[in-house]
Parts: structure tokens; sequence; C-alpha cells
């Protein structure tokens, strides 16, 4: 098998803020898109580095894909002995880990002639709806993105940082649609605690990592005094951590760029339910290609935030959509989807 890098330039439509991170002023971002060559047939993958998991860069990214030609051998169909072999020989770049294994896994469609879906067992027709994010900025130039994603049925509101209850109760005064709620890390365990409870008011679905990651104790006592459902996500990185969440969390928010790509968010996914949780499949600045393998999953899970290519200019590739929010899967091999 052949790898292959080329970098990927995607342009955001508005800023995108989190309260963790300020978007750059032009608001775009570089992913790097990951071919795998085998008897003439391309598997297709992306890696979006985030540098709040392991610092990981674009550099980085290309360094192991070059490194991990030599692991991938020759037969594609050895995709777990080729996944555990990456996982040894890179413990910290799971963005680039994960552009090899969603290309490992649309070569391997390909290869059998079917979608993905299909190769892991699931029906099409039982995906879930996806919410439209609305990320931090000035209340008017909320109310402004809302107003241009008229139509979705579900949207998470990016919380965390000063004034965000007067953001919410906006944002609440301008639809009846569902509202799940991301702090990004950016409350403590107290603020949490009353902010939640008074968010009751708006008719809050779900509350996203409300305090900075590894605090068990502090997720704890945040679920023992709030009624809303709390989810990890900066704390649901792969699936080794969902044991230590277990009691901490109702649910979990798993991204293939975090747990290092489809096999892994499958095994979370598993996990996660076996120990009572919901599960949540979202996604990091990516374009159609790695939401569309993601979105081959989403057949198993109870919520998705699979959004980012609608709130991109110039996604590269036509694969999944989402009209009105609810997800359709491509029927081709593979991924399945096309460049534009
Ligand atoms: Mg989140």
């Amino acid at each position: 098998m052949k790898i292959k890098t080329e970098l990927m330039h995607l342009t955001y439509k508005h800023p995108f803020n989190i309260a963790r991170r300020k978007a750059d002023q032009k608001g775009g971002i570089t992913n790097v898109k990951i071919s795998i060559e085998h008897d003439g047939v391309l598997g297709l993958g992306e890696a979006h580095p985030s540098p709040y998991y392991y610092g990981e860069t674009i550099e980085r990214i290309i360094d192991v894909a070059k490194k991990a030609e030599s692991i991938l051998a020759t037969d594609p169909f050895l995709l777990e002995d080729i996944i555990d072999e990456l996982y040894r020989a890179f413990p910290n770049a799971p963005s680039a880990i994960a552009g090899i294994d969603i290309a490992l896994y649309d070569l391997v469609g390909k290869l059998l002639g079917i979608p993905l879906y299909k190769y892991f067992g699931l029906n099409p027709d039982s995906t879930p709806t996806t919410d439209f994010t609305i990320g931090i900025d000035t209340i008017p130039v909320m109310l402004k993105k809302l107003k241009e994603a008229s139509g979705y049925p579900i949207y998470k509101v990016k919380v965390g940082v000063e004034g965000d209850m007067d953001m919410l109760k906006a944002i609440r005064d301008n639809t009846d649609a569902v509202i799940r709620v991301d702090a990004n890390t950016g409350w403590d365990v107290d603020e949490a605690i009353e902010k939640i409870n008074e968010m009751e008011k708006y008719d809050i679905e779900l509350v996203e990592q409300p305090i900075p990651a590894k605090n068990y104790e502090g997720l704890k006592k945040i679920r023992q005094n709030v009624n809303i459902p709390i989810m990890a996500d900066e704390d649901s990185v792969t699936s080794e951590d969902i044991p230590t969440l277990a009691g901490c969390v109702d649910m979990i928010n798993i991204k293939l760029m975090k747990c290092r790509g489809l096999r892994d968010a499958l095994r979370m996914i598993h996990i996660g339910h076996s120990f009572g949780m919901k599960v949540m499949l979202g996604c990091m600045g990516e374009s159609s290609l790695s939401l569309t393998a993601a979105a081959h999953l989403s057949p198993l899970v109870e919520y998705a935030d699979l959004d980012n290519n609608l709130l991109i200019i110039d996604d590269p590739f036509e694969g999944l959509k989402q009209p009105n929010g609810r997800i359709l899967l491509p029927n081709r091999p593979g991924i399945g989807v096309i460049e534009k």
C-alpha cells in the first residue's frame, strides 16, 4: 500500500469560537487529506489536528503518515493488526492515525464494493438528527447565525464564557427548537452547578463538558446537584477513558479526531452503552470526508453533532447530507464521498 498526504484548506462562514479557543481572524483551517492506494483502488482519509489533544500539528501528521507506510504492508484487510500497530508506534498522534484509519476503512469498503454502514452491519434508515452548532460571538451575531440556520430542529449553543446565560436566553427567546449546550471546560464546579440549574427554565436537553478535563470528583458533584444530563467530551478521548467516567456523566461525545478513527469510535460506542451511557458522535473542524466516515456509525448512537460541513463555504467533498438535520448516508462503496 502506498500512502500520500495533501493539504486541504477550509474556510468558515463565520469565525468559529468556543470557550477554550478563539478562531483566527480569517476563520480558516488547514487539514491533511490522506490517500492510501492498493491495487489501483484509492482509500481517502482526513486528519484535523487539534493542538488541545497532544499538541498535534500538520507537520506531525505528515511525518506520521510517511512513517506509517511500512506498517501498512500489503493486505488492507488486516485492519485490526495494522491499527494496533499504529497505536503502538504513534502514541500521541490521534488525528494522524484517524486519517489513516479512515482511509483504510474507505479502501476496504471500496475493495468489497459495499458502503461502510453495510460493512458494519448497520441500517442507513436509523441515522439520528444532527444539531447545528452556534459558536460564541456577540448576541446579535449569534442570533444572525440562528436565523441563517433556521429549520434545524436541534441547536448546540457554545457557552462557558462571561455573559453566556444572556446568550442562552437570547437564543431561547428566538427558537422553540431543542437546545443543547457545550461549555468546553469553561466553568468551575460551583459555577457549573449554579448555571446548569438556572438554565433549566430554558429547557436544555444536555450540557457538554462543564469543567476542565480529569476532574472526576467535580463531574460527580455536578451530576448529583443538577437535573440536566451531563455529557463528557474533552474527558472522553478514547475507549480507555470510559470506565473511569462511569458514574461521573450520563453521556459521552465521541470524535474520530480524538479517538484515532472509526476502529476506536466503534469500541467507544459499545463500551459507553455497556456502562448505560448515551452516546453522541461529534466532530471537529473537518470536511464532508471524515464527517461522512463518522456518519456511517451514526445508526448506533442517540445523538449527532456532525455539522462542520454546514459551517464552511469551500467543502472539497460531497458526502453525507443533512436536510433539516436528518443525516442521509451516501450509498456508494466505502465512505462514498466524491471530490467536487
Ligand atoms: Mg464539545
